[in-house]
């Protein structure tokens, strides 16, 4: 077996046993492969492996990278994303995980009408109030909600957040359980469903399944460390 192959049956018996202590279907939760900074060699080992969905969080990298990539693979756009990149962000990804402004939702609603196509998003929220973190702060996060409502192209399908770094995957669980509870208050509140929560990552996937995360965002258990940027 590859050591790819291992690391992916790795993540998908720790995304099993999370799913099991928490009660929940393991197809609920899909996996997000992090491919920034790695090669389409990478990829193409990871789609051997049997991955379908890759994350990345560079349009330019992605732009240089998807069309060296095994075709029918689907790509995420994980990082934060400058509207004057809009454009070749809508073409190359099939969702927006950390959309964090109204301007930003309503420009990619926009050029998705101008381009065709429409588009499910998350709003990233900053639940841990850290200044160094993008994201909305959770008070402006319902009037953008509302807003939504009269988006026609895209939809906000659900939420996302990237808590304090902490070795201690525990450090991260009340950020994540904060998430869930802002989203059970903004459905009712908004009428919007919010079916995703877009939480975890190499270290603390388990914790945000067990939290209730649909999609976790894993990079370094698949591919390896990273070489420092
Ligand atoms: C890089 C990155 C990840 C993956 O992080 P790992 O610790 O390598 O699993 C997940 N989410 C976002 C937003 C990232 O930028």
């Amino acid at each position: 077996m590859s050591i790819m192959q291992e690391r992916v049956e790795q993540v998908q018996a720790g995304i099993a046993a999370a799913c099991a202590r928490a009660g929940r279907a393991v197809d609920e939760v899909g996996l997000v492969a992090v491919s920034k900074m790695r090669s389409p060699d990478d990829v193409a080992a990871a789609a051997a492996a049997g991955l379908r969905v890759f994350g990345e969080s560079r349009v330019q990298e992605a732009a240089q990278k998807i069309p060296l990539c095994p075709g029918r693979l689907t790509w995420h756009f994980i990082g934060h994303l400058q509207t004057n990149k809009v454009r070749p962000a809508v073409g190359l990804f099939s969702m927006i995980h950390a959309v964090d402004s109204w301007k930003l939702l309503d420009t990619l609603d926009r050029v998705c009408g101008e381009e065709g196509g429409r588009l499910p998003v998350c709003l990233e929220v900053n639940v841990s109030g850290e200044r160094s973190k993008f994201g909305m702060a959770p008070d402006d996060v319902p009037r953008v909600l509302v807003q939504s409502a009269a988006l026609s192209r895209v939809s906000v399908v659900g939420l996302m957040t990237v808590p304090p770094f902490d070795p201690d995957p525990e450090k991260a669980r009340p950020f994540f359980a904060r998430l869930r509870g802002l989203r059970d208050r903004w459905r009712r509140e908004t009428g919007v469903a919010l079916e995703h929560l877009s939480m975890g990552m190499s270290l603390d996937y388990g914790v945000a399944i067990e939290e209730g995360a649909t999609w976790i965002r894993v990079g370094t258990t698949l591919f390896g460390e990273r070489a420092k940027a």
